[in-house]
């Protein structure tokens, strides 16, 4: 299908950004166009003006110090999974952009994107909780910063106002955290089925700090607090691991579960329990402190 007709602008400063979005409350933000584009091709979006980022420099890359790692909303999934700075830094979210689609989607899909349109089966919204991710969000009038535990609002909901951008994220750089995220793909889109995410610090043998979050399993990504209270201050072991995941959804309303013709709200409880298992796992085995699994 064609999409509607619409009015295209390109600035090139987040300040014009922002005036466009101002002026025209119909307008959309164009990034990496891989949510947006077939959405508006299948008619489910109508937007009278496209506000194209794509050429705000100031939206890219990466930096790393004074103990943060900061990456510009424009930054794309493939930068972030190469990057040694979030690799040795916040080692959960480079794999979770590692278990993005495929490598055309890797190249051109934007972090900004992914969070702010905050697809219930997308990969990187579980691993912004875990890693204790802060959004900066800039309008009208400024900047704000946003905890991940308060960004997340609802399906496709995030607190980024129309008139807002999400201009980049930042981590604690945590170079002693193992992260780890481990996905059930979808069998057709590729997209989370359930995704989970584990970044993990063990200290002489113990689990000095632990975030574990889940995608795909209710309508935004979640903290899966029961799970990090029941490892806290423990010797990760195999036993142990699978008595924390045991509580996975033990805060999560049943009747609120992602219930669709992919998985049953019942399947995906399931499959929620064994992949925040094999996340901790997996996390567990890279602090070279414990035993990993047999
Ligand atoms: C074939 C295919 C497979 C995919 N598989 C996966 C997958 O396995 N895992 C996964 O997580 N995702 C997957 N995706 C989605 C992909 O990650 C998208 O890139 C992402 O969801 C949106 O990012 P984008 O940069 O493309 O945003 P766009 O499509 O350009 O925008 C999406 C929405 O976010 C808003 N927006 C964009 N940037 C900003 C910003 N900086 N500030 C405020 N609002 C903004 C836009 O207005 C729009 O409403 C897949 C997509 C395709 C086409």
């Amino acid at each position: 299908m064609f999409p509607d007709e619409f009015d295209y602008e390109r600035p090139e400063t987040v300040e014009e950004a922002i005036d466009l979005l101002t002026e025209n409350p119909e307008a959309e933000v164009l990034a990496g166009g891989h949510s947006l584009l077939p959405t508006m091709k299948s008619g489910l979006a109508s937007p009278d003006l496209l506000v194209d980022i794509g050429r705000i420099d100031a939206m890219r890359g990466i930096d790393h110090g004074g103990g943060t790692v900061s990456i510009g909303g424009l930054t794309n999934y493939a930068t972030i999974d190469e990057s040694d700075a979030v690799r040795e830094n916040v080692e959960v979210f480079a794999e979770a952009a590692h278990a993005v689609g495929d490598v055309q989607v890797r190249n051109r899909g934007t972090v900004g994107g992914n969070l702010a349109h905050a697809d219930p089966a997308s990969d990187l919204p579980a691993a912004a909780l875990a890693a204790d991710a802060t959004m900066v969000v800039q309008g009208p009038d400024g900047e704000r910063r946003v905890d991940a535990d308060d960004f997340f609002l609802g399906m496709y909901a995030t607190d980024v106002g129309e008139d807002e951008l999400l201009t980049r994220v930042e981590f604690p750089a945590r170079p002693e955290a193992a992260g780890a995220y481990a996905k059930k793909p979808s069998p057709s889109s590729g997209y989370a089925m359930v995704g989970v995410a584990v970044s993990l610090t063990v200290d002489a043998g113990l689990v000095e700090d632990v975030g574990v979050a889940a995608n795909g399993i209710m309508d935004h990504g979640v903290r899966l607090d029961p799970v990090e209270d029941a490892l806290a201050g423990t010797n990760p072991d195999e036993e142990t691991v699978a008595a924390a995941a045991a509580n996975a959804t033990e805060d999560l309303e049943e009747m609120m579960m992602m219930d669709d013709l992919q998985a049953s709200a019942e399947f995906r409880a399931q499959l929620l329990e064994t992949y925040v298992e094999r996340a901790i796992e997996d996390a567990a085995t890279g602090t070279g402190l414990v035993a990993g699994p047999p």
